[in-house]
C-alpha cells in the first residue's frame, strides 16, 4: 500500500478523468493521498475532497501570492484562512502548502511574513506544515528556529544536499522524496536522501507536476509512486519491504494530527 503525501488531485487533469485515475490508483495500490491547496482559489475545492482516504491542507503557496498582492486582499485572505481552518479543523490535517521560493518575483520579506503567519496557525492547531522551499532552506530554518517539535511538518519535493536535509530533519521536519531522485542530474539530492534517518522520509509525486524521468511525456500521477520508490530502494541500504513499511508509518504519523 502506498501513500502519496503530496498530490494536487483538485487540478483539472484529475477531476476531468476521475474514473480513469481511480482505476489506476486501485491497480497500483495507492491507498492514501494528501491534497494541499495553493490559495483562496482552491480552498473549497480541496476541502470538498476530504475523506477517509484523502487528507487535505489549507494554505497560501508563495508562487500564488501575486494576485492576492495585486488585489490588495492578502490581509483578508490570511484572516479567511484562519477562519476556514478553525471551522474545518476536523478535516484540515495540515497547513500548506506554504513557504519560500527564490524564483518568484515577490520580495522575500513579504513571502516570509505570509509564511510566518502560517507557522503560527500550524502551531496554534498543532498541525504539520507542508513546506515549499526553492533555494530558501536557510530562511526556512531561520523561521522555524525555536519552533522545534515532533512532527513539525515536511519539506516537500526536497532538492538539495545532505547538510541542508539534515538541518531540516533536526528541526523535526520530514523530507518529501519525489520525482527529483529519478533524474540523472540529481546526484547531490540522491546522496542526501541515501543518508537520512529512515523515519524522516515520505514519498510524494506533486502530481500533476514534477515529472518523472522516463515518464516525462505524461502527466505525473499518484499511481507512479512505485517508480519513485524503486529509485529510492536502489540508494537506501534497507530491505525494500522494511523501507516500504517504514515509509507508510512515517506518512500516517505525519498526518496524525
Ligand atoms: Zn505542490
Amino acid at each position: 500500500m502506498w501513500f502519496d503525501t503530496h498530490c494536487h488531485l483538485d487540478f483539472a487533469e484529475f477531476t476531468s478523468h476521475q474514473e480513469r485515475y481511480n482505476e489506476l490508483f486501485r491497480q497500483h495500490n495507492i491507498a492514501r493521498f494528501f491534497v494541499p491547496s495553493v490559495g483562496p482559489q482552491n480552498w473549497q475545492l480541496v476541502l470538498d475532497l476530504a475523506s477517509d482516504t484523502h487528507c487535505i491542507g489549507l494554505g497560501i503557496h508563495p508562487c500564488f501570492l501575486q494576485p492576492l498582492i495585486d488585489n490588495q486582499s492578502l490581509d483578508r485572505d490570511l484572516e479567511r484562512l484562519s477562519v476556514l481552518v478553525l471551522e474545518n479543523r476536523d478535516h484540515v490535517l495540515a497547513i500548506g502548502e506554504c513557504g519560500l521560493d527564490k524564483r518568484v518575483d515577490i520580495p522575500i520579506s513579504t513571502q516570509l511574513s505570509v509564511f510566518r503567519f502560517q507557522i503560527d496557525l500550524a502551531e496554534q492547531l498543532k498541525r504539520p506544515l507542508i513546506i515549499h522551499s526553492v533555494q530558501q532552506h536557510h530562511n526556512i530554518q531561520a523561521s522555524l528556529k525555536g519552533r522545534q517539535r515532533d512532527n513539525l511538518g515536511v519539506v516537500h519535493a526536497f532538492s538539495g544536499n545532505y547538510q541542508q536535509a539534515k538541518m531540516l530533519v533536526d528541526l523535526g521536519l520530514k523530507i518529501g522524496v519525489g520525482g527529483v531522485i529519478t533524474w540523472p542530474t540529481a546526484q547531490k539530492t540522491r546522496e542526501a536522501i541515501a543518508k537520512l534517518p529512515l523515519d524522516s522520509i515520505v514519498l510524494e509525486t506533486d502530481a500533476p507536476d514534477m515529472r518523472i524521468s522516463g515518464r516525462q511525456h505524461e502527466a505525473n500521477s499518484p499511481h507512479l509512486i512505485p517508480i519513485i520508490f524503486n529509485h529510492l530502494a536502489t540508494i537506501r541500504s534497507e530491505h525494500p519491504s522494511t523501507l516500504a513499511e517504514q515509509i507508510w508509518e512515517n506518512s500516517i504519523h505525519l498526518f496524525s494530527g
